[in-house]
């Protein structure tokens, strides 16, 4: 029934950027011409100290800005913390929750990425929902099964699929240069598609299902182009806007 979703390219900074690098996020914007914007939505998740700067360099520039994470509270004594409210009050759209680095570093369960995911969802953003298996995980054959498990743990149960954003990370192809076949890319976001579509019916085509882990512009467009390959979160390689703008012109 449903038709494809335009694409989404989105770039996780992490830790990265100070002032200065809000210039590349001008530069980006100076690239994403109207046939681009057509073919492809960008989005860029610099740090949160940038974020309100951002979003008034990019003001009618249409490329979409987002957290890296967010309190599942929308307000309270959270020393620290910022809720998906204030993401959104400071100009973001989306909001990148369950990141392995955050599952790894501050011990984030499922349950906690559906509270943030919803926290998210509540303040009108769209949550980009990350899961991946560890090496040891798929050389033992269980990938499938572990980013199954983190789906039904971690997806709000009932939510607008357009909405909602996976990001599939293997977390062994986070930052190292390697990344899975597209055979195995393909295996995965089809059984990620079947699992999204248990959850909540046909209406699942709509749901975006990102590649991410070590995409660059040389890898792009092998990686992309798989089925059920609906953009990419791109780390590393969305830190300079030569080179993420590369990654989105594979859409063009
Ligand atoms: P990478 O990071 O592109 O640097 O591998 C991706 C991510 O962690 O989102």
């Amino acid at each position: 029934m449903s038709s494809t979703p335009r694409p989404l390219v989105a770039g996780n900074w992490k830790m990265h950027g100070l002032s200065a690098s809000l210039g590349e996020i001008e530069a980006v914007a100076g690239g994403y011409d109207a046939a681009l914007r057509e073919k492809v939505e960008l989005a860029i998740c610099p740090p949160a100290t940038l974020l309100e700067r951002a979003s008034r360099l990019l003001a009618g520039a249409e490329i979409a800005l987002g957290g890296q994470d967010c309190h599942e509270r929308p307000s309270g004594a959270h020393t620290g913390d910022i809720s998906a409210e204030m993401l959104a009050d400071a100009g973001a759209s989306y909001v990148i929750v369950g990141h392995s680095e955050r599952r790894a570093d501050h011990g984030e369960s499922d349950a906690l990425i559906r509270a943030k995911a919803l926290a998210g969802l509540r303040a009108g953003l769209s949550p980009i929902v990350c899961v991946g298996e560890t090496r040891a995980e798929r050389d033992a054959g269980r990938a499938s099964a572990i980013v199954e498990a983190q789906l039904d743990g971690s997806l709000p149960r009932r939510a607008a699929p357009d909405k909602l954003v996976v990001a599939y990370e293997p977390v062994w192809a986070i930052g190292s240069g390697l990344t899975p076949t597209p055979l195995d890319v393909a295996e995965m976001h089809a059984a990620i598609r079947a699992r999204l579509v248990i959850h909540f019916g046909t209406g699942a085509a709509a749901t975006r299902i990102l590649y991410g882990g070590s995409v660059k512009a040389a890898n792009a467009a092998e990686l992309l182009r798989v089925k059920n390959v609906d953009g990419a979160l791109v780390g590393g390689a969305s830190l300079t806007a030569k080179e993420f703008l590369e990654i989105a012109e594979i859409y063009r």
